[in-house]
């Protein structure tokens, strides 16, 4: 018997984002929907820094800010949803 598992969710869903310093393993949760808040720029822990000068992952990860604050905000569009899955990276056999 083979089991797939799916994890689906909305944007709306995601409260925190992560970020998990390389260098220190700490971690700093950021909230994507707060319009004042930004990705922190670096490590709070051993300040090493995050924000490259030209793009990059938090580059990126500022951009994923605008989506997940504008389907926070607004309704549905009313002829989609949008849905993220997640792999099963484990798979049960
Ligand atoms: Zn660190």
């Amino acid at each position: 018997m083979v089991v797939d598992k799916r994890i689906v969710f909305r944007p709306k869903d995601i409260g925190v984002v992560r970020f998990v310093c390389r260098k220190c393993g700490n971690e700093a949760a950021w909230n994507p929907k707060s319009e004042q808040s930004h990705p922190p720029h670096e490590c709070p822990f051993c300040e090493t820094r995050w924000q490259r000068e030209h793009g990059g992952l938090w580059e990126t990860v500022r951009t994923l800010r605008r989506v997940l604050s504008f389907t926070s905000r607004e309704p549905d569009d009313e002829s989609f949803e949008v849905r993220f899955e997640i792999e099963d990276r484990g798979g049960c056999t």
